[in-house]
């Protein structure tokens, strides 16, 4: 019976080498702010960092062997993943940064060889960025309203519409665009397709980066509004099946929730491990804060909520291992996309608080985790819309019981069983049937 809680000792070793790596190279790296990330700081400081991970086999573990990936599966990558999760340059020093994971494993899967050949290698390897282009400003939640168009000319696609917070389209050579081109379709499941489009396309116009949280320059964010003027990409920049958007999209999102969610628990773990040393360390005439029964509460209720989501992450993972096919693991899915943004909330909240002002400042990590875990509750898709697919996957299993008292009903329990047993009962009662009453009934009882 394989149900054990033990990290192979080979992984394990791997799993200290990235321990090591994030604490001696990552993490001081990422204290230079956004220096890295300019074009000549990815050539001086991301790039050989990156190499050091291709050297171990580590690089783009998401992905198969085929693709140049380890081919490890869901449950080691959440374990890896729990240590990238703790800073956000982690994952483009590993090769799994969003949103190019995911647009390069859906060209993978739905790409023509012409489109793996121009797009997926240089994607792969870090030397191109990308962008998805889905939600748009009048709604993101629901795909069924979106309005942006793409129509067939001869034979080009002409693509007109806005899209909203396409993560990174100010550094991407790769716009991957969902359009309205089949409206007619009976299925309204159908009528959506992709494309690919480069970002560089007569028509393509960022009208504005807007960034996440407070504070910080209007406009000088990473996610881009972006507006689609007759853009004309040629017929083949179809991305899989017209018609198939959704379907690819779903494919998508399914592995980006996953890999959100295992990031998150790592997030969630340094927020609770910096309010322990905190804890240990701030004193009060009292003593220590973690010799207050207050804090004791805090520190142990999130420890609970921490452990408990990261259960449900990897037993996911497990199960996407297990069955290979995102779609018979969806409530699960569903459950830790629920579960994200509360967890990382509550921990980076109390976190936060047990730092007093300094907790709340821009000196400390905090603020930063508090709107982190705001965006895990929108981005993908948000909370509510999740919690009514988890429902429905759990209420699927249930039919309706047409009685005015359900099977349930205790005095039907009795009464059923009673019936069973009455032959038991008959001689339950004829042993004691030389005592009292109440007593033979008691004993019955
Ligand atoms: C940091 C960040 C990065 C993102 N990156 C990308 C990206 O790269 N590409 C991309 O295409 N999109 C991206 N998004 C957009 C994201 O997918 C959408 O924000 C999300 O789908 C919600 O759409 P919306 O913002 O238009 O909110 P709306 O659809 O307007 O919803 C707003 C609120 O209304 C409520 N609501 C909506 N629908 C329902 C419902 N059915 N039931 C109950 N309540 C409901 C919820 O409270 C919801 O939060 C990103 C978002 C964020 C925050």
């Amino acid at each position: 019976m394989a149900w054990d809680f033990e990290t192979d000792p080979e992984f394990q070793k791997k799993l200290d080498w990235i321990e090591d790596f994030m604490r001696e190279e990552v993490e001081p790296l990422s204290h230079l702010g956004v220096a890295p990330y300019s074009s000549v700081g990815r050539e001086k400081l991301i790039k050989p960092l990156q190499q050091r991970v291709k050297d171990q086999g580590l690089w783009a573990c998401h992905l198969g062997p085929e693709l140049g990936g380890q081919g490890f599966g869901q449950l080691k990558l959440a374990l890896m993943n729990e240590k990238l999760g703790r800073n956000s340059l982690a994952p483009t020093i590993f090769g799994c940064q969003a949103p190019d994971t995911g647009n390069a494993e859906i060209i993978a899967h739905y790409g023509t060889q012409a489109q793996k050949d121009r797009w997926l290698k240089p994607l792969l390897e870090g030397e191109i960025r990308s962008a998805f282009s889905m939600s748009e400003p009048t709604g993101g939640s629901d795909p069924l309203t979106f309005r942006t168009t793409a129509a067939l000319d001869g034979n080009e696609w002409v693509i007109n519409g806005e899209k909203w917070f396409s993560t990174n389209a100010r550094y991407a050579k790769l716009l991957v665009v969902y359009a309205v081109t089949d409206p007619d379709a009976k299925d309204p499941y159908r009528r959506t397709s992709i494309f690919l489009v480069p970002t560089e396309t007569p028509g393509v116009e960022i009208v504005r980066n807007v960034a996440v949280g407070a504070g910080g320059e209007i406009g000088g964010g990473n996610e881009a509004y972006v507006r689609y003027t007759n853009v004309r990409v040629p017929r083949d920049a179809l991305l899989g099946d017209r018609g198939a958007a959704f379907v690819i999209a779903q494919v998508r999102l399914g592995g980006g929730r996953v890999h959100h969610a295992m990031r998150t628990v790592g997030a969630c773990k340094h927020a609770l491990d910096l309010m322990c040393r905190r804890a240990v360390s701030r004193t009060t005439r009292e003593g220590r804060l973690s010799d207050l029964q207050m804090v004791q509460d805090q520190i142990a209720e999130s420890w609970i909520a921490v452990e408990s989501f990261r259960l449900l992450v990897l037993r996911t993972a497990w199960l996407i291992d297990k069955h290979k096919d995102y779609a018979k693991v969806r409530k699960d899915i569903a459950a830790i996309k629920v579960a994200m943004p509360k967890v990382y909330h509550d921990v980076a909240t109390k976190a936060a608080h047990l730092h007093g002002a300094l907790g709340v400042s821009n000196e400390m990590p905090f603020m930063h985790m508090v709107t982190s875990s705001l965006v895990m509750g929108i981005a993908d898709g948000p909370t509510e819309v999740h919690k009514v697919t988890l429902a429905k996957q759990i209420l699927k299993d249930y039919q309706p019981e047409n009685d005015l008292f359900p099977s349930y009903h205790i005095p039907r329990l009795r009464e059923e069983a009673h019936k069973r047993f009455a032959r038991e009962l008959e001689e339950i009662k004829s042993h004691y049937a030389g005592r009292s009453r109440a007593a033979a009934n008691a004993q019955v009882e």
